[in-house]
């Protein structure tokens, strides 16, 4: 009896090694719940700006209980820790995101000495793949900086703002206008010479995201604000609408596939503040435009797609006396926090996300997931 179940054992030891993470083709296969999926041909990247598991948490109790990060099949952890500090900020956890690199707190798209690495979005682009980023924050702010931009520090908004027209990205929208147009370090206007580069330009006043259509060789910026856009509480509601004219524009203008970063920026906002509610409501919203992006990935089947955060804010706690109905937060602090962050993978290539591993694994991960699919 005992033999049979050492036996039984063995089986199930031999085969759960051969579907180990690495070996990516059956396993990818099997985590996707698609046998007839192929490998990746597009990856969407979530990020929450300040998700740790207390946000996440909190927006489940809120929610009724529910999210849709509770369909994602594979979940990991990483480590938020920038080469300089143990708490990273947002541009030092994107840069590691975009470029696989540690570097120090501020960075955009450099490394430690202040080189510039080269981001996903870049090496894609050459690939062939088509290129967009959604943020509820300026296109100048960190997160989306990171994967575009590349100075020694996250205050310069306006040289980041220059580097849109090199950027090779096909569609962007976000907020931040006027670092393009209103510019203090020097005369260029930057939105005129993204028109020269082929960019249709538009606005939160002058015209409706549904007007975005896929076709042709046009590329598309919207701004969505001046500054920095309203909080959902305030009002926000491009979010939603955003990532849908993303996805679908850079789907059906692109071939060989392509990359989307999408950013809910301000759950990090809400963290600062020490804001419970406006942590949640911009959780939940986060987790919405997260089921869409999931319904398209399901249906189109050659989509990985990842969820993440860059790190903590708050020190979040969900305090005893707390319900399902009404959460009593507490915080440690107006800064950001260093606890492990949970990614989440669905799709082909999922599987390389299970596991604890560092930040900047990611980039490396989003590239081996694609290079496995052109082997
Ligand atoms: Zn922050």
């Amino acid at each position: 009896m005992k033999k049979i179940f050492v036996a039984a054992f063995l089986l199930l030891f031999s085969s759960a090694l051969f579907a180990a993470p690495g070996r990516a083709t059956t396993d990818s296969l099997i985590v996707s719940g698609d046998l007839t999926a192929t490998l990746p041909k597009n990856i969407v990247l979530l990020i929450g700006d300040g998700m740790g598991l207390t946000q996440i948490s909190a927006g489940l109790y809120s929610n009724g209980n529910q999210l849709q990060l509770e369909r994602f099949p594979v979940i990991g952890l990483h480590k938020s820790y920038a080469y300089d500090d143990l708490v990273t900020d947002s541009a030092s956890g994107a840069t590691a995101f975009a470029c696989g690199v540690k570097t120090y707190n501020a960075a955009i798209g450099v490394d430690k000495d202040t080189l510039p690495v080269v981001t996903i979005a870049e090496i894609l682009k050459k690939r062939g793949y088509k290129t967009g980023i959604v943020a509820t924050c300026s296109m100048s702010h960190a997160t989306p900086a990171s994967f575009f931009a590349h100075v020694a520090s996250r205050k310069m908004y306006e040289e980041i703002a220059a580097f849109l027209p090199e950027s090779g990205l096909d569609i962007f929208i976000g907020g931040g206008k006027k670092y393009l147009e209103k510019r203090t370090v020097d005369n260029r206007n930057i939105i005129t010479e993204l028109e020269q580069k082929g960019y249709q330009v538009a606005d939160f006043a002058a015209a409706d995201l549904s007007q975005v259509s896929g076709k042709g060789d046009t590329k598309y910026g919207f701004f969505t604000a001046d500054e920095e856009p309203v909080s959902k509480l305030e009002g926000r509601d491009y979010f939603m609408p955003a990532v849908e004219t993303a996805y679908r524009f850079l789907e059906e203008s692109s071939e060989k596939g392509f990359f989307l970063m999408v950013e809910s920026s301000q759950i990090d906002w809400g963290g600062h503040a020490n804001n419970s509610d406006y942590i949640i409501s911009e959780m939940i919203e986060f987790d919405q435009v997260i089921g869409k992006v999931l319904d398209w990935a399901k249906e189109d089947g050659e989509t990985l797609v990842i969820v993440t955060a860059d790190h903590e804010t708050g020190g979040y706690a969900i305090n005893p006396g707390s319900t399902m109905e009404k959460i009593v937060p507490g915080f440690t602090t107006g800064s950001h926090t260093a606890t492990l962050i949970p990614v989440f993978a669905f799709g082909p290539g999922a599987a390389l996300f299970n596991g604890i591993y560092e930040n900047s694994d990611i980039f490396h991960k989003m590239l081996k997931a694609l290079e496995d699919a052109s082997k």
